[in-house]
């Protein structure tokens, strides 16, 4: 095999696959090194706003559907629902640990109980863990009328796009936070690595719901796409399945896992079946 062949092979691969995403997650141990040292918090926002002006980039040169980019009124929609629910995710946070620490006021002197396991262990552990609530609170969001009429607001968009990732009701991302957060304080992992995991978390929630072409291959069944993703968002309801964003394990081994290599879902949007929702004016619906 010559040279020619080999790069027109790589070229190939590259252009079969969601380079953006992949070279996304490649970056993300740098960026969490360069930003050693500064407040959680920081680091989190930092990560998260420049993965998403990274994203937004790539949508406009990788577009899988041009007709999917964000127009204006809905990227306004979607900086409010940024900001709404970053302030939410900052409050609950705050909230958490602040009970925590009254229920079980230990953990403020002694390391918790999963502090102490190599990170090659314990932050997979954390993303699993971390994915469990998440996956079973939305899960139970598709079957309950009380959960789905805050749940529905995620689905509304007829397209699928790294802005509209952010668009959730905020009682939606203060339980997210909660079933993610609860058990990491609770187990015990050191704060270093509930960091890791949530920036990779956070990361994969918005690549999953990216306009980009390319496939992740063999990929699709270790880590969240938007490959699998699309598939929730259909309109159909028996095909929107892959509850789980991070990982599709919880998905695999409670089998709602969706994998149609090279398909996509005809429509997204909300289940016909859905009654029609007034959460947003017909401008900023998408
Ligand atoms: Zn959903």
């Amino acid at each position: 095999m010559n040279l020619r062949t080999l790069t027109q092979g790589a070229l190939r691969l590259l252009h079969a696959s969601n380079w953006p995403h992949l070279l996304l997650l490649a970056a993300l141990p740098a960026a969490a090194w360069a930003l050693r040292g500064w407040p959680h918090e920081q680091t989190l926002a930092l990560v998260g706003l420049a993965a998403l002006a990274w994203l937004m980039l790539a949508e406009r040169l990788w577009p899988l559907s041009p007709d999917w980019q964000a127009r204006r009124p809905e990227l306004a929609r979607d900086a409010a629902f940024l900001g709404l629910n970053a302030v939410v995710d900052s409050l609950s946070a705050f909230l958490l640990t602040a009970l925590v620490l009254r229920w079980a006021p230990g953990q403020a002197d002694s390391p918790g109980a999963l502090a102490t396991l190599p990170a090659v262990v314990a932050l997979p552990l954390a993303i699993a863990i971390g994915e469990l609530g998440p996956f079973a609170l939305h899960r139970w969001a598709h079957r309950r009328e009380g959960l789905w009429r805050f749940h529905a607001l995620h689905h509304q968009p007829a397209k699928l796009n790294a802005a509209n990732a952010v668009l959730a009701h905020p009682l939606n991302a203060a339980w997210n936070q909660a079933a993610r957060l609860l058990p990491w304080l609770l187990l015990g992992f050191s704060a270093e690595v509930m960091l890791w995991a949530a920036l990779f978390m956070q990361v994969q929630g918005l690549a999953v719901h990216a306009n980009l072409r390319g496939s992740l291959g063999p990929l699709n069944c270790l880590i969240g796409s938007a490959e699998l993703h699309r598939w929730h968002h259909s309109v159909v309801e028996a095909e929107a399945h892959n509850y789980g964003t991070a990982i599709p394990l919880w998905d695999q081994l409670f089998g709602s896992f969706v994998y149609r290599p090279g398909r996509a879902p005809a429509r997204l949007g909300l289940f016909a079946s859905t009654a029609p929702q007034t959460w947003l004016p017909a401008c900023c619906r998408g």
